[in-house]
């Protein structure tokens, strides 16, 4: 008889009632959850050590008998569990101190597979970080040319009794197995039957006496891209729900207010900034809203394309808002608007909430009348307080500063209005449109011409007098100087008291030059009273653990110098880095460090100043939970995806959303029956947006 996916692993053979409930700790309830369990990593001949060639220093993998077994007492109380293991070449011995519970499980006779470093203790001793029971005192394990699947296990529920149910069920499993995935679409994306794939993972096929780890990608990699399927069909839905919503194409191009502003600059616009303004332009004047990401480095020139879509919105007779994570960096756009808009006989609005009362009482009043009709600031914007008249455009810089709910409250205080948001967190396409898919994003890749840049350098300790010396020439040119020091939990006060000790020892060595500190631990008045006075140039060094503003602009800042630097990400290390080069002056980037590791790293970094290939290299490196200010990954779980190498599958599980969803935008066909199925399952909210009406 044919199985149901759908049914209960209880009903599997080797499978009852209580297996069952140990097989739900794992979050395997289904048939189906059982296959997609699929093993974390897989031994064979090549990646197992002969006992007797594991020396020490190594990390070795083993498989033996366990010939010996027995719970050591030390002097110091601690309790170590031992177990001599044998193989055809060889006999050693693992200690696993603390874990004298082992002893309960591991028996003589038994086929252990150990994995962990190789110690010198009387010898060789393993001190094994992982450890499975392959087989009983009795039992062989039939080892296909010797390629064993490892599944993850829970107590009570061991890798081996797993491995054993689902091989002797596989080839009923996969008979059981339907594919959501259209044929042509699977063709067109390279991947294979889903069949197929579990087949691969569960049976891995044995080439040459050892395993094919091809067939294992291959199948990995349909895996991967059903599950960037299911998601791309999720915020490609939400980007077409959102841009539909309540419009009724009320822009129209005057060319008034945007066209006196490009005669009234002071300077020519770069191509990304002309092409993201066309963009935005075509989104604002279309039949459907704007949601638009316009991704750039810091310096790129975000504010000025944002002030074009105002513009647009203004000339169209509405109002426009543009709010900023704090109060410094909307001071300073405001005075940034404020100059630019002044050849055109405009005054933004300020709202931040260190006003007066009746000053920000005035402004609420003009925003309500319609009489204001460009205002900056910060969540002061949000209270329930301020209403505008007829909000047709929506900014937020750095919008991952702010929560889904704030960007929600801003965005209701107009009736769909257009949404821009911005971001100097410059990441790969790919992790984008995985990230933010539903959203349109612009680009902003180069840099205005003529700026002097920021020349990075690595170097030793042996020369922080020589550092020293250099950031006090440039303060006796008048100019300013950031020192950072990683504290990477602001909890942790050791760290803290480094930088607050550095402070008061730069204090000494930089007289008369004033130095400031700040960190993550004051109070955010505080915080900002000594930026203004840095920004204002009183304060000459400024000493800071990583919470210096994004986006702050001190153009008489021009010399960064970063402690550690090893503790960074490189993506974290360019935010860093963009604070200073803000000015007409050439600028330094200093990264001390004598971490002989990090080198090669640290010296990539300062050959490179495109955030972009940064933030590429960081995915690579370290993987996209490093990537700083990405997106919190609300529900964005991806278990088989590798970002850093399955860019192709991103991008064609995109192309192959859209296509359906073209087609079919509720999925309601029956041919799309299997992929509705499989998102009613896996995004309960993410369903929502499919449901009719
Ligand atoms: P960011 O992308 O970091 O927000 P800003 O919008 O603050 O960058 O711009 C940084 C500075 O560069 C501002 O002083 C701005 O007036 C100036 N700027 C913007 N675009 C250009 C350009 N095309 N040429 C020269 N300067 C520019
Ligand atoms: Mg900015």
């Amino acid at each position: 008889m044919r199985l149901r996916l759908e049914s209960s692993v209880q009903y599997l053979k080797g499978v009852g009632p209580r297996r069952a409930e140990q097989f739900a700790r794992l979050g395997i309830r289904t048939m189906e959850d059982l296959l997609y369990h699929v093993p974390h990593r897989y031994l064979d001949a090549t990646t197992v050590t002969p006992i007797a060639k594991a020396a020490i220093g190594q990390e070795v993998t083993l498989v033996g008998r366990v010939v010996s077994k027995g719970v050591l007492p030390t002097r110091k109380g601690l309790r170590i569990f031992r177990a001599v293991l044998q193989d055809d070449s060889g006999l050693i011995e693992c200690a696993w101190p603390g874990q004298a519970f082992l002893d309960r499980t591991i028996r003589p006779g038994q086929l252990l597979l150990v994995t962990g470093p190789v110690k010198h203790f009387h010898g060789r001793q393993v001190v094994p970080r992982e450890q499975i029971v392959l087989a009983e005192e009795g039992e062989t394990i039939e080892r296909s040319g010797m390629v064993i699947p490892i599944y993850h296990a829970t107590e009570g529920l061991s890798h081996r009794v797993i491995r054993r149910v689902i091989q002797d069920n596989l080839d009923a499993l996969l008979e059981a197995v339907e594919d959501h995935l259209p044929q042509a679409f699977r063709e067109r994306s390279g991947v294979l039957p889903l069949k197929r794939a579990f087949e691969l993972l569960h049976r891995p096929p044995v080439v040459s006496g050892g395993l094919s780890r091809d067939a294992i990608e291959e199948g990995r990699r349909r895996l991967a891209f059903d599950e960037l399927l299911d998601l791309q069909l999720v915020v490609v839905r939400a980007r077409s729900l959102a841009r539909q919503a309540g419009k009724a194409g009320r822009f129209t191009i005057k060319g008034e207010l945007t066209t006196a502003l490009k005669h009234a600059l002071p300077f020519e616009l770069t191509r990304s900034q002309k092409r993201a303004i066309k963009e935005i332009t075509a989104d604002m004047v279309s039949e459907e809203r704007m949601h638009r990401l316009l991704m750039g480095d810091v310096g790129t020139g975000k504010t000025v394309v944002a002030l074009f879509a105002m513009l647009l919105a203004v000339e169209n007779g509405y109002q426009a808002v543009f709010m900023a994570p704090t109060e410094l960096l909307a001071e300073q756009h405001a005075r940034t608007l404020s100059a630019l808009l002044a050849p055109l006989g405009l005054v933004p609005e300020l709202l931040i909430g260190r006003m007066s009362p009746s000053a920000k009482a005035a402004v609420r009043e003009r925003l309500s009348s319609g009489e204001a009709q460009i205002v900056v600031g910060t969540h002061a914007l949000i209270e329930d307080r301020t209403a505008f008249r007829n909000l047709g455009l929506v900014v937020i810089d750095e919008q991952h500063r702010f929560g889904v709910e704030q960007r929600a409250a801003l965005i209701e205080k107009g009736e769909a209005p257009e949404v821009l948001l911005l971001s100097a967190t410059p990441i790969p396409r790919t992790l984008a449109l995985t990230l933010y898919g539903d959203l349109d994003i612009s680009i902003l890749a180069e840099r205005p011409a003529g700026r002097p840049g920021v020349k990075t350098a690595v170097l030793s300790d042996g020369s922080r007098a020589k550092v020293y010396r250099f950031v006090k020439e440039r303060c006796a040119a008048g100019g300013q100087a950031y020192v950072v020091y990683p504290v990477i939990e602001e909890s942790q006060r050791v760290d803290l008291r480094a930088a607050t000790t550095m402070a008061e020892e730069l204090s000494r060595i930089l007289a008369p030059y004033r130095v400031g500190l700040v960190h993550g631990r004051m109070k955010p008045e505080e915080r900002d009273r000594v930026m203004r006075a840095f920004r204002d140039g009183e304060i000459s060094v400024l000493v800071s653990t990583t919470v210096i503003e994004v986006g702050i602009d001190v153009p008489g800042a021009t010399v960064m110098v970063i402690e550690h630097p090893e503790r960074f990400g490189l993506a974290q290390l360019h935010q860093l880095r963009g604070r200073v080069g803000r000015g007409t002056e050439e600028s330094h980037c200093i990264l001390l460090t004598d971490d002989h590791h990090a080198l090669p790293r640290l010296k990539q970094f300062a050959r490179i100043s495109d955030g972009f290939r940064i933030a590429e290299l960081d995915l690579k490196q370290r993987g996209m939970g490093e990537l700083a200010g990405v997106r919190q990954s609300g529900g964005i779980n991806l278990k088989y995806t590798d970002l850093s190498r399955d860019g192709d599958l991103v991008m064609s599980a995109r192309r192959v959303a859209m296509e359906i969803l073209e087609g079919d935008p509720q999925l309601s066909h029956p041919k799309h029956l299997l992929l509705r199925r499989r998102l009613e399952q896996r995004y309960e909210r993410g369903i929502e947006l499919f449901r009719v009406g």
